[in-house]
Order: structure tokens, then sequence, then C-alpha cells
């Protein structure tokens, strides 16, 4: 993870600590690309996961970073794959396109709830910005796969997952994950219901039936899980 370890959002299903840039000191690390690829490199990685918090503060929103952070990931490990799982940007093409042209292979930005939940869920973002962002990218770089991802368990119902993932494929998107929210500390959302195998295999099932290439769906399916594998599978499907 990169741009730092602190974030200028408050998600609610999320740990990562909320950091203000006019009480600490918040500037990048002009040498955590360089580090960032200098650590894939050494730990042989054939597959490298770049993702962020969000920086609001910065004029570029951290994209000119996390554009060089691919890269260098790309030079040291010219074999690897790269994705990127990247914040919205507040909806700059500018920066979503800076990112892109720096070549990853998997471009993945979730929109992690259902839209009448993100007041709760992600109160400083926005559903459609997020359906714009990847709709940007499906179509204006052929070279990456547009993936993206959303929990469950935290209120939706059946036919707004349905029409998430209707949204999600409309725009582009070839890769959708689907998995459990889970409360990683007391301070955040509760979960509102567990939900039961059946129905995340029957979600996957409607997400291949509206053109996916893959579906992961399961409890335990994060936006990362065998991000190699979903990646390769939707490659496969391509052919
Ligand atoms: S923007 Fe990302 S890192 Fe920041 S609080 Fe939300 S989910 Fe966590």
């Amino acid at each position: 993870m990169i741009l730092g370890n602190w974030c200028t959002r408050g998600c609610g299903f999320c740990s990562v600590p909320k950091g203000d840039p006019a009480k600490r000191d918040m500037r990048l690390d002009p040498a955590e690309p360089a580090n960032v690829a200098a650590m894939a490199a050494a730990m042989e990685l054939r597959y490298v996961v770049i993702t962020s918090v969000n920086r609001d503060d910065l004029d570029d929103g951290g994209s000119g970073h996390f554009a060089q952070t691919v890269r260098e990931v790309l030079r040291a490990v010219p074999n690897a794959k790269v994705e990127v799982l990247t914040p919205d940007f507040r909806g700059d093409f500018e920066a979503v396109d800076r990112v892109l042209t720096a070549g990853p292979h998997v471009f993945n930005h979730n929109v992690e709830t259902a839209p009448r939940l993100y007041r709760r869920v992600r109160p400083q973002a926005d559903y459609r910005q997020s359906l714009d962002v990847l709709r940007f990218a499906a179509r204006h770089y052929s070279g990456a796969v547009v993936k993206s991802g959303f929990m469950v368990g935290l209120g939706e119902t059946d036919d707004e997952v349905r029409a998430v993932l209707a949204d999600l494929r409309s725009v582009g998107t070839r890769i959708a994950t689907i998995g459990q929210y889970l409360q990683p500390t007391r301070r955040n959302l509760p979960v509102a219901v567990y939900i039961e195998p059946e129905r995340f295999e029957a979600y996957r099932e409607y997400g291949l039936s509206l053109g996916f290439n893959a579906v992961f769906s399961g409890p335990l399916v994060r936006s990362s899980y065998m991000a190699d594998a979903v990646s390769a599978e939707a490659r496969r499907s391509q052919c």
C-alpha cells in the first residue's frame, strides 16, 4: 500500500487510520516507488498488487506517485503482472489516465457496496463517480482488464447486489469480486448479516450470466484474493 499510512477519508468499514495533512506530516516518500520495486524483485513476485490510501489533499490525488510505482515495478520485475487497486481520484480522469498509461495489466477500483448504503459505508465517495472511473478505464485503455468488487453483509438486498453487478458490467468491468464484510475493529460498522455460501454462488452465477469474464464470490473473497488466478481466468475467457 502506497501514498503513506494515513488516509484523508474515513470509510465506515475500513481500519486504515484517518489523517489530516494540516495536523501531521503526510508528505509522500519520494523513495517509495523504488523501494516497492526493489521489494517485488527481492521477493521474485509474479503478481504485484499496488494499492493506496486516498489522498484528496494532493493536486493529482497521488496519481503521479502511483504511476511511477507501477513503472518502477514493471522495470524491476518485467515478467510480473501488475494490478492497481486505485482510489476514485475524485473522478479526475487525467489522474486515472496517468496511472493507466504506466501500463498495469489489471485496473481495479472497488465500488464497495450498494449506492443506498454509501452515506454510511463510503461517505466521501460517490457511486456514480466510481462507475465513471471504471467506464473511463474500460473505454480508454484496452491494455488493462478492468475489475471491481464489493462487500455483502452490510444490509444490502439481493436486488441491490444484482443491480450493482449489472451496473459494473454495463460500464465495461470484466472481473468482479464479492466477499463477506467483517468488522475489523469495534469502531467500524457492525456486520448486518452473514451471507450463506449458496447466496454467494447465486451471485456468481448471476454475474456470469451478465457476461463477466470472471466472478469470484465467497465469504472469504477479498479484492486481491487470488488476484493472479482471477486475472488469468479472465484472460483465458477472453480468448
Ligand atoms: S479510502 Fe480506502 S484506505 Fe481510505 S478509509 Fe476508505 S477504504 Fe480505507
